[in-house]
This record gives C-alpha cells, structure tokens and sequence, in this order.
C-alpha cells in the first residue's frame, strides 16, 4: 500500500487516487472519506488531544504558550496517501494531486464562520523557489480562494533569503532565526482577520513566526490554514 497514489497525470474527471470517477475537485467519495481526518484536536494548533486533555478545546501546550493563531483548521493527518500526494505536488509538479486536496479542503473543514478577510500564502524562501519554480502555498490560496470567495493577499507576507531551517540547529536556535525571517511588505494595513495558508504544519514553529510577523502588523485575529498536519 505503499504507492497507491497513482502519479500518472490523471483523464479529466477521474480521481487522482484511483482513477474511478471524480464526485468533485478531483477525488471520488471513497477516496476523500478514506483520508486521514485529524480526529479531535487543539483548536489552536490541530495537533491532537491527549487523553487527559480530551473534552478541552486547547492541549496544555497552547494553554501555556499562547501561540499567535486563534484557530488552525488542517483537516488531515499527514499520513498515507496524504503525505504522497502533497510530496508528488510539491517535489514532482503533480498539480493535479495538490489541487484535489485544495479543492477538497472545504468540504473536509467546512466553512469557518467567521470567515477571515483574506487569505495569505506562507511565503517561500526565494532560492527554493527558484529551485522549484512555483509556490505551492501561492496555488493553494489561490484554488481555497476561489472555493472559499475570500480574496488572497499573495505577496503581502515575505522571506528574506537565507534563513533556511537548518538541522545542526537547536529548537530554540531556530527559532530565533525563524523570528528574523519574515516581514510584511507595503504600507497598506492587513485586513484584521486574516488566514495564513500553509501546505503542511510540522512543528508548528514557521506557522508560529509567521503569526507574530502578522499580528505586529496589526492582524487582530489569525487562523493557520493548511492541507496537513504532522502529528
Ligand atoms: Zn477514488
Ligand atoms: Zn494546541
């Protein structure tokens, strides 16, 4: 099971897992009621609830630290077929598999009420892009906008080069350098209420630098939105 995701460019209105007939945005029913759901989770962060933190909206680490983000909404685990979908997107240029989670994404989450003012992309650091030649984040603002109707603020938020994580360095290291990365571009005020887009939240620590970028830019509220989550 491990390579059940078909990397073939799918026929127009097939699903992109198993060819069978698309029931909307790119999956069938099956497929997209077989991904992996993120369970009962913070509402702040999306990583799932301990046992003893279960009935509670927060988990004890968000309680503790306050993070910058109100609310994430990330309906998935990423967990198989997830994990590959989102790596043949990201690494193989396979849209078509990216797009049917975008596109899916609305009817995982629901609609938030209520809805944020705009949508910001989490920015790339601009030597990858060059390497990859196309944000992901971008395109998934982009497909969550069009099903979303909220309009995208696609470069309002921005990365200085050269402030890659790197793995020699501590948690909190990274996190220091991680707090010099972004800034807001233009003089324009941001919307108050706004959604951060993420392809996939890991540690959580970028989502969290991109946060206090954003609200001392004067964000009131902020949501993390994001395709998934890594438990
Ligand atoms: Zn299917
Ligand atoms: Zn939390």
């Amino acid at each position: 099971m491990v390579n059940r995701v078909n990397t073939t460019r799918p026929r127009l209105s097939r699903c992109v897992i198993c060819l069978g007939p698309d029931q909307g945005g790119g999956l069938c029913h099956a497929c997209l009621l077989d991904l992996p759901a993120t369970g009962p989770c913070c509402r702040r962060c999306a990583l799932p609830l301990s046992i003893g933190e279960r009935g509670a909206s927060l988990c004890r680490q968000c309680e503790r630290t306050d993070p910058p983000q109100d609310r994430s909404r990330i309906p998935w685990r990423y967990e198989c077929p997830v994990d590959r979908m989102i790596q043949n997107y990201k690494y193989h240029g396979t849209r078509a598999q990216g797009a049917a989670l975008a596109r899916n994404w609305l009817r995982a989450a629901g609609m938030p009420e209520p809805r944020p003012l705009a949508l910001i992309p989490a920015p790339m650091d601009p030597e990858r892009l060059r390497e990859r030649g196309f944000s992901q984040t971008a395109e998934l603002a982009d497909w969550l906008g069009r099903s979303t109707g909220i309009p995208v603020l696609p470069s309002r938020l921005q990365r200085h080069g050269g402030y890659r994580a790197q793995a020699s360095l501590s948690r909190s290291e990274r996190r220091r350098n991680l707090r010099e990365a972004f800034f807001v571009a233009g003089s324009a005020p941001l919307p108050e209420h706004v959604a951060l887009i993420e392809d996939v939240v890991t540690t959580g620590a970028t989502a969290e630098a991109m946060g206090h970028c954003l609200r001392r830019a004067g964000v009131q509220r902020l949501e993390v939105w994001a395709l998934a989550r890594t438990p």
